[in-house]
């Protein structure tokens, strides 16, 4: 957990750095915070008019021309995210930084009432979706001196829970494809995969899961930027397949 990590302001000058799920919650905010630090930011996300607010915020905060990627994990094809690398690779040349952050709650519900096609919508879009898309864009990570991939997590990956179904199984899956391909670009030294558990953050996700909370108890999403930047910036350098906290454990 590096919450009190202090980056510098010019940590991701010169950085291209890709953000799912940009529109909202935490890829809100981590969008908004790797732009003030100097990257050039892609927002990926599937709601329009959420990825035009925060590329409007950016611009009027004088960072980086950031740039929008309209997608949705649900029902993108492989040829979508080939397009998307085809993209990069023509207005950027490069990508330093993907952060999965996109995620999808599905049902808070018992196994046995668990519908099979929201469990396979939860999988796609946590697990299968994000997993092609950053075979496709290997290639421009790689072309990165300094590269980093950051999967997120969940409590719940890591420790089973009742009633948390696809929601606990995608981000264990998550987990494991991070080892899996952590082991892979090791040899290359200048593309690190690792995974991050946000921990309970301000968001609508989190209302969803635990309608009777007090928001005001959860850290926001700003709160625990200092992990998100430290793992994209140089200072993770080295950390490969490793798994990490944004917060330390709520007591
Ligand atoms: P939010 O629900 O606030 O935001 C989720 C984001 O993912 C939104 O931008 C949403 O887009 C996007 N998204 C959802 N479905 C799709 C899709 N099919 N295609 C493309 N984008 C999609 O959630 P959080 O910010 O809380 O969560 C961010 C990540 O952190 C998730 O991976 C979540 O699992 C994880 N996490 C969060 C915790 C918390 O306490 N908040 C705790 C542990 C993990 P749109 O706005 O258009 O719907």
């Amino acid at each position: 957990c590096k919450i009190d990590y202090q980056a510098p302001a010019d940590l991701l000058q010169g950085r291209n750095i890709l953000v799912t799920g940009a529109g909202d919650g935490i890829g809100r905010a981590a969008a908004l915070t790797f732009a003030r630090h100097g990257a050039t930011v892609i927002l990926l996300g599937r709601t329009i008019a959420k990825l035009e607010k925060v590329y409007d915020e950016i611009e009027a905060a004088g960072g980086p021309q950031p740039a929008i990627f309209p997608l949705n994990f649900e029902g993108a094809t492989l040829k979508d995210y080939h397009d998307m690398a085809e993209t990069i690779d023509r207005e950027f040349g490069r990508l330093d930084g993907l952060l999965h952050n996109a995620g999808l709650l599905g049902r808070i519900t018992p196994f046995e009432q668990y519908n099979p096609e929201l469990w396979e919508q939860v999988m796609q879009v946590n697990l299968n979706g994000p997993i092609w898309m950053t075979q496709a864009l290997l290639p421009a990570l790689k072309y990165s001196a300094d590269a980093s991939i950051v999967f997120t997590s969940s409590s719940v990956g890591r420790r089973g829970r009742a009633y948390w179904g696809a929601y606990a199984v995608s981000k264990f899956a998550t987990e494991g494809f991070v080892e899996v391909l952590a082991d892979e670009l090791e040899h290359l030294g200048n593309v690190r995969v690792n995974s991050l558990n946000p921990g309970a953050t301000r968001t609508q996700m989190r209302k969803t899961a635990y309608p009777g909370e007090d928001p005001a108890t959860l850290r926001t999403p700003e709160e625990i930027m200092p992990t998100y930047l430290w793992l994209m910036g140089p200072d993770s350098r080295g950390h490969n397949g490793e798994k990490f906290d944004a917060q330390p454990p709520r007591s």
